[in-house]
């Protein structure tokens, strides 16, 4: 697949008439936004890390126009608990229409897209928050990346450290993360 510049806007309503098609790897950088919650690496500033771009552009069958979307890749991000980075993988497919749109005739779950003041349609922005809305709160590794004995601080006396409630739900927390994760 080719790089591309994905389009900051477009007329939707003519890219669907046209039956567009938008493919091809897309770099990271170009999200500025999304790059503020990414590790910052030398690959990344390099502009090597792209994820994959597949759009179609029609009417539904009601005759919506709407971009039917696949987005794939894997986004550096920092594990929350040992500060490494590691590539979290994306693979997303979604529809989205116009913002606004009369709501019996789409689907429940389409997304929906914003417009500028001139009705263009923000093609970029819809990407971008996808892959936001992919990204964890806090990123961890899915194995225990750091010594358990490394997480407890020196002074604290293990069994001690066990006993106090934070603790407790610092491990719930974590633990409910990687059920989720798993999933
Ligand atoms: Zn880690």
């Amino acid at each position: 697949m080719e790089k591309r510049t994905l389009p900051e806007k477009i007329d939707l309503i003519q890219w669907a008439n046209n039956s567009a098609i938008f493919k091809g790897l897309v770099d990271l950088n170009d999200f500025e936004r999304l790059c503020e919650s990414l590790h910052k690496s030398d690959e990344l500033a390099e502009g090597k890390r792209v994820v994959s771009v597949d759009l179609t552009f029609k009417r539904s069958r009601v005759g919506v126009p709407t971009v039917y979307a696949v987005v794939k890749g894997q986004l550096p991000v920092t594990c929350e608990r040992c500060l490494e980075a590691f590539e979290l993988e994306v693979d997303s497919q979604f529809e989205a229409v116009v913002d606004g749109i009369d709501e019996t005739l789409i689907d429940e779950d389409i997304e929906f897209g914003e417009t500028d003041d001139e009705g263009q349609f923000l093609l970029k922005s819809l990407i971008e928050d996808e892959l936001l809305l992919n990204l964890p709160v806090a990123p961890k590794h899915d194995s225990e990346c750091i010594e358990k004995d490394a997480l407890s601080h020196g002074e604290i006396d293990e069994s001690e450290a066990d006993n106090q409630v934070p603790k407790g739900f610092e491990a719930l927390a974590d633990l409910k993360a990687k059920l989720k994760g798993s999933e």
